[in-house]
């Protein structure tokens, strides 16, 4: 019997729910597996919990002496929890999550056994880290990297079975001080953001000294049965299904959309957030999605380095605890063609330390201006780095999204919404006036009103958009479901940093050439609507027209990910990470060598899956199949039988050699057109190869052509699992 009705027979005859005895009350867990700066209070000397509660707050420095305190404390509380290991948590460019796991327990020069860990331990560590991706900035013979300590993110526990490890969330780098993950960038970005941000703060409110920029992430996923992917060999290795005709019943009915959750896959979700919960996820809503068995969840949102960390930890609980289960989770951004996707939406905004969201519409003419300044600068920050906010989202698996028609296409545009569109037209329509001090209509709009009734019909309507205001907030939608968070936030929050800090240097400008302060702001605020307009969209973003008009006003539509990244390193994009200290020249390059890198992997392995399943798989089936029906023809014949009787057999018989005939030419063409792409020497080159002589010029060629089989062979002949199985059933 095929994997296959191996796993729909368990499917159907065992019970394969799994009992979850969750808390009753989520407080009660929460932040439990947390090192907190509550636990810290605990566990630390005053001296020890001063100082990194200073370090938290402003970056101070832990010395060393006080390190070997904290590391004392820390590992004080993960024994009183049943703590044996840690490891240094980080999150490399690889996209997933990295650690390595290395035990308190050590023997002192007499050999007595003891466990420890120490300042040393907890600060800096040397991962054999040889094997991650650098795009070259290590070279051979210097393959060393650094994980150091970030005492902004808290250490947690993570339980694997019985087995429990303190994780020391890390920023990777390497020997020469460049960063090799995600998290050392974005903590720059934010700092840069910070800084520039609280200066144009200054001009409305002298008390804000800290700007955070906040995110709240919505994670798209898929759950299936786990024995029925483990009979995939395509989502095993690929993470998406190469082939795969689509079931009878797809999404059509909608009716999952507004379904009950299946207790299966509720039992999973009500674990997994246990975990989440326990490592201070602060888990809110979960429910089902368009495409069947499609789920999401969101958390509350948090600071943006804590939030990008809680999605990383997510994915992996997520993965983890399904295992349990006997689920699978998928992660890619288009497991199945022809379903919706899986995306992850990046709500951002910023928040001061004196307590107001810049983002939200204020209640006096002052809150009002400061809203419209920061509202006006992001608008402006996307309008002229639209193509590097494009490559911050490039990936293998989100090219099938954007465009797609269920995603944002891959044209960046801004949604402001009706009302705050109306405000920017009139500000627009007095170019040429001079805004005086008597001029209210301007400094009092009255946008905190006649905001919030609007923006239930109007403002979060708008599914269609890339990059969305939606009343208090943006939303990045167009982020892929598998990425990490970091590197769309990274881009952000720098573009938002250098507009943020040409806009105080124009507005600093005209005050000295005598103009009143809210004069001059508005003056700024006008000249950035004019000259970022062409970037507001209000329509369906998914139209034919929009390509048509974006096209028009020139508005970039980068549909692949090996051009898409070109944007990371043109000299714009080199000065604007420089000059904010985000990334170095080498550091772009070796990142934008590594994006490629993982692409063409991504489009390599793919293809020789494609190749395995239909020479392995797909052609066997149908030959199988096709020599049954002969056997028919052949049956009917000697009885007598003439022609006319059996035209269905021989039109069967047909078809199959005709499509086997094709698919066995068409995957040997690919090898062909795979070997000629790894003889190109330069990355870039060879990436543009990937996609569109091996990708675009074979895959959906060759999968057309198996689709139609699998609509065509006999049922009980074919090993992969179907749509409709993978999809209904749980
Ligand atoms: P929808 O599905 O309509 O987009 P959700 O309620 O699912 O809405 O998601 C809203 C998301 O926005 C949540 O993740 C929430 O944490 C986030 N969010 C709300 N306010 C802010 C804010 N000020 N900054 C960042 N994220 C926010
Ligand atoms: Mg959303």
């Amino acid at each position: 019997m095929s994997l296959r009705f191996q796993a729909i027979n368990d499917l159907t005859s065992e019970t394969k729910e799994v009992e979850v005895t969750g808390p009753s009350k989520i407080t009660a867990i929460f932040g439990s597996n947390v090192f907190t700066l509550k636990t810290a209070r605990e566990f630390l000397s005053d001296e020890a919990y001063k100082s990194l509660n200073a370090s938290i707050k402003g970056s101070k420095k832990i010395d060393r002496a006080v390190a070997n305190q904290i590391a004392n404390g820390i590992r004080a509380w993960a024994e009183s929890k049943g703590v044996t290991h840690y490891t240094h948590w980080f999150q490399p460019l690889t996209g997933t999550t990295a650690e390595k796991h290395d035990s308190f327990f050590t023997l002192k020069g007499d050999g007595t056994a003891i466990e420890e860990f120490d300042g040393a331990a907890l600060i800096q560590q040397e991962p054999d880290a040889s094997s991650f991706p650098n795009g070259g900035l290590r070279a051979t013979f210097e393959a060393r990297g650094y994980t150091a300590w970030d005492p902004n993110s808290p250490a947690f526990i993570i339980e694997i079975g019985q087995g429990k490890t303190l994780c020391i969330p890390t920023i990777f780098i390497s020997y020469t001080g460049e960063s090799l993950d995600y998290k050392a960038p974005l903590l720059k970005a934010l700092e840069a953001l910070n800084k520039s941000a609280v200066e144009v703060c200054n001009y409305f409110d002298k008390n804000v000294t800290k700007v955070t920029a906040t995110l709240g992430w919505e994670q798209e996923y898929f759950v299936i049965d786990e024995a029925l992917a483990n009979a995939r060999p395509d989502l095993v290795q690929c993470g998406r299904t190469v082939f795969g005709a689509s079931p009878a019943k797809g999404q059509q009915l909608e009716d999952h959309y507004f379904g009950a959750i299946p207790e299966r896959v509720y039992a999973f979700m009500r674990d997994y957030e246990a975990e989440c919960y326990k490592l201070g996820i602060p888990l809110r809503t979960r429910h089902n999605e368009v495409a069947p068995a499609q789920f999401e969840c969101a958390p509350i949102f948090e600071e943006v380095n804590i939030a990008v960390d809680h999605n990383s930890m997510l994915m992996d609980a997520m993965s983890r605890v399904a295992k349990r289960h006997k689920l699978k989770v998928l992660l890619h951004e288009k497991p199945f063609a022809g379903i919706n996707g899986s995306g992850k939406h990046n709500n951002w905004s910023l928040a001061t330390d004196t307590g107001v969201n810049l983002l939200a519409p204020g209640k006096t003419p002052k809150t009002n201006l400061m809203f419209l300044t920061f509202f006006v600068n992001i608008i402006k920050a996307v309008h002229d780095y639209s193509d590097l906010m494009r490559s911050a989202i490039a990936s293998a698996g989100n090219d099938h999204r954007l465009g797609a028609n269920e995603a944002p296409p891959a044209i960046i545009s801004v949604f402001v919404g009706q009302y705050l569109a109306k405000v920017l037209n009139d500000i627009e329509s007095r170019v040429g006036e001079k805004f005086d001090e008597q001029d209210e209509a301007i400094l009092k709009l009255d946008l905190h009103r006649s905001i919030p009734e609007l923006l239930l019909d109007n403002t979060d309507r708008n599914r269609t958009s890339p990059f969305a205001f939606t009343g208090n907030k943006f939303e990045f939608r167009a982020v892929g479901s598998a990425a990490n968070c970091a590197n769309a936030m990274t881009v952000l929050n720098t573009i938002m940093a250098d507009t943020l800090k040409a806009f105080k240097k124009e507005v600093d400008g005209l005050i000295e050439k005598g103009d009143k302060k809210e004069i001059a702001i508005m003056h700024v605020i006008q000249k950035y609507v004019v000259h970022s307009k062409k970037v507001l969209f209000e329509g369906d973003g998914y139209s034919e027209e929009w390509h048509h008009e974006a096209e028009r006003r020139g508005l970039p539509n980068v549909r692949t990910t090996p051009l898409a990244l070109d944007a990371m390193v043109t000299d714009k994009a080199k000065h604007l990470f420089e000059s904010n200290n985000v990334y170095t020249h080498s550091e772009l390059e070796a990142r934008h060598e590594i994006e490629l890198e993982k692409y063409i992997k991504k489009v390599q392995i793919e293809a020789r899956v494609m190749g395995d399943l239909a020479l392995n798989h797909i052609i066997p089936a149908a030959l199988k199949y096709q020599q049954e029906v002969a056997s028919n023809i052949a049956a009917l014949k000697a009885a007598g039988l003439a022609d006319s009787a059996y035209t269905a057999q021989l039109a069967i018989v047909k078809e199959i050699s005709e499509r086997v005939q094709i698919i066995y030419t068409k995957v040997h063409e690919l090898v062909e057109a795979r070997k000629i792409a790894n003889n190109i020497e330069n990355t870039r080159t060879k990436a543009i190869a990937y996609e569109s002589q091996v990708k675009a010029a074979f895959f959906d060629d060759i999968r057309y052509q198996v689709d139609k089989l699998e609509h065509l062979v006999s049922d009980d002949l074919w090993t992969l699992p179907k749509y409709r199985e993978m999809l209904l059933l749980r």
